[in-house]
């Protein structure tokens, strides 16, 4: 047994256990182990032993408060990043997410007219490309991005706010970093879509890809612990999505209520041609919509959306539209009207 104060043993056992646990911190003239008497259960008013408020003393001095406060808020940060949004119901997914909506019921002028035809079509705009820094369209090419439908109507205007790319790049990033709070969101969507469709007395299907070109089977969640895509939970619904993904095509067999149109993009004719023998359908945007191209029919695809509904092995003509970037007349996405005039007879 030393000379030394009760203080002074309750310092050389903070110093103990700290070099012990955390091998952080020395203290001067506290190296001698041969002695020990160490006391224990002495806690102050606050809760703390005066071996936490020592070691709090001495990390603070050799680290600094400042230093300490930084690491306290990294290591904050980092755990909200690693926190995952979870799926409750529509309004709290709202607050949590910070949309108004995730994907629509016939919006826009080109899904509205599916009310003429007697459907509702629920579909979703994420921000195409890499936009988000994700990329979702694997298939595209420099000329398709250029003339990309994300900005055109609404989004042409929104130029200076950027709201509704700001809106879409967001959601894309939900889609990659809370997966399972985005698909059970659209699950919930696709739900309230048919039900209400039911009360409407209208058929309903599902256009997943609007200015995005993934896979539907990336959408899925797990029930009594088996993977089950949108399109497995969903078997009496029409979904249908263009693409120019041509691997993508053969989910048409494996899945009976999914519908593909295989899309030119700008570099890919020859595949074109190909598929429409194999009686694929194949869109194709053009500066002035023709009844007929390199022998396939044309059918004007501006008339309604639900691409499922048109003619194995045809052209979907889709007209031009205007989009934020200017057109260039150089860009092999648009068929012009004079290469009609030079197709083989
Ligand atoms: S693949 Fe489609 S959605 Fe993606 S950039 Fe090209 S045109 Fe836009």
């Amino acid at each position: 047994m030393s000379g030394r104060s009760g203080d002074e043993n309750v310092a050389w056992l903070i110093q103990h256990r700290a070099k012990q646990y955390l091998n952080l911190i020395e203290i001067p003239g506290y190296d001698d182990i041969t002695w020990l008497n160490e006391p224990n259960n002495i806690t102050s008013g606050t809760g703390l032993t005066p071996g936490h408020k020592l070691f709090l003393k001495n990390i603070t001095k050799k680290f600094g408060i400042l230093k300490i406060l930084i690491i306290f808020v990294v290591l904050f940060i980092l755990i909200l990043l690693q926190m995952k949004l979870v799926f409750k119901d529509l309004a709290s997914a709202k607050r949590d997410a910070g949309f108004s909506y995730l994907g629509m019921i016939n919006n826009g002028s080109k899904h509205e007219k599916a009310y003429k035809f007697g459907e509702l079509v629920y579909t979703i705009y994420l921000a195409p490309g890499n936009m988000s820094g994700y990329e979702v369209c694997a298939g595209r090419t420099i000329e398709c991005t250029k003339l990309c439908l994300n900005e055109s109507g609404h989004n042409r205007m929104d130029a200076k706010n950027n709201f509704i790319n700001r809106s879409r790049i967001g959601k894309t990033k939900m889609f990659f970093e809370n997966h399972e709070f985005f698909t059970r969101w659209v699950i919930r969507d696709i739900n309230a879509g048919i039900t209400r469709a039911k009360k409407q007395g209208l058929k309903f299907s599902v256009r997943i890809n609007n200015t995005s070109d993934i896979s539907p089977e990336l959408l899925w969640i797990k029930v009594d612990g088996v993977k089950q895509n949108i399109l497995q939970l969903f078997p009496d619904i029409q979904f249908y999505d263009y693409t120019k993904v041509q691997g993508r095509l053969r989910l048409m067999n494996k899945y009976p209520n999914y519908d593909l149109t295989y899309s030119y993009n700008g570099q890919n004719m020859e595949t074109c041609l190909q598929l429409l023998r194999a009686g694929i359908k194949v869109a194709m945007v053009f500066e002035k919509v023709p009844t007929e191209y390199n022998g396939f029919k044309v059918v004007d695809g501006d008339l309604y959306d639900m691409r499922y509904k048109d003619e194995p092995g045809s052209i979907i003509g889709l007209k031009l539209k205007k989009v934020r970037s200017k057109p260039d007349m150089l860009n092999t996405f648009v068929i012009r009207e004079h290469e009609l005039a030079l197709e083989p007879a």
